[in-house]
């Protein structure tokens, strides 16, 4: 058995360690066209404000070696399914492959010396190009985009961010809990904003920007040999003996709609299930909920399910503190959304615990629990630690009245 996996990255990289763990003996090799190995895109921003990138590396590729998995460091050019054949330096057969080539920055207009992040090469670039006191201006408001910006700031450029559409985060919160968010955060962020064009150290949108680094961060598109995303079942197989996981892929999320794939988090799991498949073995993966979250300038953001947009639906929120009054909590913002029937769809959070408060969320959702059980389900409890009822139990009160009394 002879199983081909090409891209090293969280999604092919995980592949090849269940694909071993499952067949002791069959033949993997890996191809990687970076060369670095394993290696977590998530921790870039980190590296952009100084951490050292080898610190970065999960498994280099010794590791692979090391473990019975052949490293190439070449680019596939071409899979040829029916001949079980692919192309990098020299052409190499197979029995089963895993395509995991990811996705790469995707840009709306011309961007003439902007950089974008997608590798460790980027980030040690934009790294090498940070200028002490410069302007730095980042398009995007996304995920991405502000984590970039926070290490710009960190490295003392003076950032700014534009943002087409009129709230940051769009992708992940709702427009009242991105002003909630945005209010807090010490960045200047221009809303409702739309780049026309970059030209070396200027941006062009309603009106001109000086530049001494331009980053865009609006969004990625998917990269393969086959010249598009691939669509995979539950499996991540796509064809006979031919699996795809990560950022190249197009799944079914749990609400039944089809998502191209863009967290880690979903990659690996992938990588463990496809991985696992190829060398034999039987696994599927669960349909996603796209959990997300993230830490901006110490502020952490969590969302899990449906934006309100996405769904005509109910929802309650609650801004407050984290800890009983007289222990000087932290704020804490939960807005949690529903169906019309009261069955949970979606959470987003801000303050200290916010991912957690979201997985317990996710659970919710995955079970299609009623938002009552939410609103009187015990919790732990200690002043020191959290109230007796905190910020999930009252926000699930609340928007369990409004379905009771049949109000948006
Ligand atoms: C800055 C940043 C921050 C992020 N933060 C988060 C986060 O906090 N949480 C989260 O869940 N997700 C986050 N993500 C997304 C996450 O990194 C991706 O979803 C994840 O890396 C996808 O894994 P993948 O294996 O599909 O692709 P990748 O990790 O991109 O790996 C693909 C690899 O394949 C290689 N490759 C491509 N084509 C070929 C070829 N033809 N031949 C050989 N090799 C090839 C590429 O060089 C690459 O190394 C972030 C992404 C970025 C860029």
């Amino acid at each position: 058995m002879k199983i081909v996996i090409v891209g090293c990255g969280a999604g092919g990289g995980t592949a090849a360690q269940f694909a071993r763990k499952t067949d002791r003996k069959a033949k993997i090799v890996i191809y990687d066209k970076e060369g670095y190995g394993q290696y977590s895109k998530c921790a870039l921003p980190l590296v952009i404000a100084g951490k050292d990138w080898k610190e970065i590396i999960e498994f280099p590729p010794s590791w692979f070696e090391k473990n019975g998995i052949e490293y190439r460091h070449e680019e596939v050019y071409k899979i040829d399914l029916e001949g079980r054949v692919i192309e990098g330096g020299k052409e190499e057969d197979f029995d089963k492959v895993v395509v995991a080539t990811g996705a790469q920055p995707s840009c709306p207009f011309e961007a003439k010396g902007a950089l974008f992040l997608r590798c460790l090469d980027d980030a040690i670039e934009i790294r090498q190009r940070i200028k002490k006191g410069g302007q730095a201006i980042i398009v995007g408001a996304g995920l991405i985009g502000l984590e970039v910006a926070e290490a710009l700031a960190k490295c003392k450029m003076k950032v700014k961010v534009l943002e087409y559409m009129p709230y940051i985060l769009p992708n992940m919160l709702d427009e009242d809990v991105a002003n909630y968010l945005l209010k807090k955060l010490p960045i200047d962020v221009e809303l409702g904003c739309k780049v026309e064009k970059i030209e070396d150290g200027k941006v062009i949108a309603n009106e001109e920007y000086k530049a001494d680094l331009a980053i865009v961060a609006v969004g990625n598109k998917a990269i393969t040999p086959f010249g598009k995303a691939i669509e995979v079942d539950e499996k991540c197989m796509f064809a006979r003996d031919a699996f795809a996981v990560g950022d190249c892929t197009i799944i079914r999320d749990f609400f039944g709609r089809k998502i191209q794939v863009g967290l880690g988090s979903i990659a690996v799991r992938q990588g463990m299930v496809a991985g696992i498949n190829s060398a034999g073995g039987h696994e599927i993966i669960l349909p996603s909920l796209l959990p997300k979250t993230t830490k901006i300038f110490g502020i952490e953001v969590a969302s899990v399910g449906l934006l309100s947009n996405e769904i005509d639906g109910i929802s309650s929120k609650y801004i407050g503190k984290d800890l009983p009054h007289y222990m000087n909590g932290n704020d804490i913002l939960v807005k949690v959304i529903a169906d019309k029937k009261g069955i949970i769809v979606g959470c987003q959070a801000i303050g200290n615990g916010a991912s957690k408060i979201i997985d317990r969320i996710a659970l919710a959702i995955y079970n299609r629990m009623h938002v009552s059980i939410l609103a009187k389900m015990e919790n732990s409890y200690a002043p020191a630690v959290a109230p007796v009822f905190d910020a999930v139990n009252i926000a699930c009160q609340m928007l369990n009245k409004k379905i009771k009394k049949g109000r948006n």
